[in-house]
């Protein structure tokens, strides 16, 4: 299903440095765990023939290939030593994977190991300088979910990035649990963009690293979690907002299922960054109601119940050392 990568409004971007300072592809995707897909989910629309791993990974692929980020944040990954860390590596990615302590994946009968967020970024554009594999906390007492954050840095110009993922707690329910999940990432954050800042000239104005958080926050717009993102001293900001007609404005939906339970049809996956330092140029566009069809997601088309974001990143300020 063909999507469109859009302009958000406003002025078109300015290219005449782009050579010397390209804009850095992300892509976020909750992918669906295979075990939880065939297991657990109870997609009672979708056919369980559209589930089959060995179609439906060529389906992730596909739509990963098409587009070929630079950055590329999964969550649910159950198939990361099989699959996905083999094949991005050779494709020249590097590859990193954090499993859930206690994976959901693994109460279902053979299953292929528990499922986990993992990052991928392009070796020929970033070396690594730092990571940090976080278990989250909530009210200083350890959760099941977790977060992985890079920090980066770009090898033709010098600057640095961090980079996080994260799969926050899923159901109603659970909106405090998510927002003292969200509390203990942010904190972490701070802690892990200051420090890499130090002794730094090359940084924006606020001395910080830039910084793109991509999840599955298992909340809409109006939890208290996509609150503490969008008012923290970090200054991210939502990239999909752009999409919008007044840029201030969330997707209808990023994920769109039926279950027993009835049709789910929310906005909970989000592409945060830091927006004094970074700019967005570019979105994939979102599918269409008809594109996505009346059995909604997964489906022999789409192969998660999540859909994919991406988007064209560029930093605002050059870079002050030049190759
Ligand atoms: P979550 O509640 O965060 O959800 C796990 C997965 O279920 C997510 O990937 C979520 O998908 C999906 N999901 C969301 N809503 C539904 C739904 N209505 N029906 C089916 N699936 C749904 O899981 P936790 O990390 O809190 O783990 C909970 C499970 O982990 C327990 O059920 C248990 O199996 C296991 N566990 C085992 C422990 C042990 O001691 N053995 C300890 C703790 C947990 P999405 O994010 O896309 O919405
Ligand atoms: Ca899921």
């Amino acid at each position: 299903p063909h999507r469109d990568l859009v302009y958000p409004s406003g002025p078109a971007p300015c290219h005449h440095n782009h050579s010397l300072n390209p804009s850095i592809r992300v892509m976020q995707w909750n992918i669906l765990a295979q075990a939880l897909g065939e297991g657990k989910d109870g997609f009672i629309r979708c056919p369980l023939d559209a589930l089959n791993w060995q179609e439906r990974k060529y389906l992730i692929l596909e739509e990963i290939l098409t587009y070929r980020p630079d950055i590329l944040c999964l969550q649910e990954v159950d198939h990361y030593y099989d699959t996905f860390q083999p094949i991005m590596a050779g494709l020249g990615y590097h590859c990193s994977f954090l499993a859930k302590p206690w994976s959901p994946c693994l109460d279902v009968e053979q299953n292929n190991g528990p499922d986990g967020c993992a990052l991928f970024y392009r070796h020929s554009r970033f070396s690594l300088l730092a990571t940090s594999h976080l278990r989250l906390s909530a009210m200083m007492l350890p959760t099941n979910q977790v977060a992985i954050v890079q920090t980066l840095q770009c090898r033709a110009t010098g600057q640095r990035l961090c980079v996080a993922v994260t799969h926050l707690k899923a159901r109603s329910g659970w909106e405090r649990l998510r927002s003292a999940q969200g509390a203990d990432l942010l904190h972490n954050l701070r802690n892990i963009t200051s420090r890499g800042s130090s002794g730094s000239q090359s940084e924006a104005e606020s001395g910080a690293v830039p910084l793109i958080v991509c999840g599955d926050f298992n909340a809409e717009p109006t939890e208290d979690v996509y609150r503490r993102f969008s008012s923290s001293p970090l200054g991210l900001d939502s990239a999909y907002k752009l999409l919008s007609s007044d840029g201030q404005t969330e997707p209808a939906y990023t994920t769109w299922k039926i279950r027993p339970s009835g049709e789910s049809c929310s906005t909970l996956d989000y592409i945060w960054y830091t927006n004094d330092s970074l700019s967005v140029e570019t979105l994939l566009d979102l599918p269409t109601e008809e594109q996505i069809g009346p059995d909604r997601l997964p489906s022999y088309h789409y192969p998660s119940d999540h859909l994919s974001l991406l988007c064209d990143i560029s930093f605002r300020e050059q870079p002050h050392r030049l190759m």
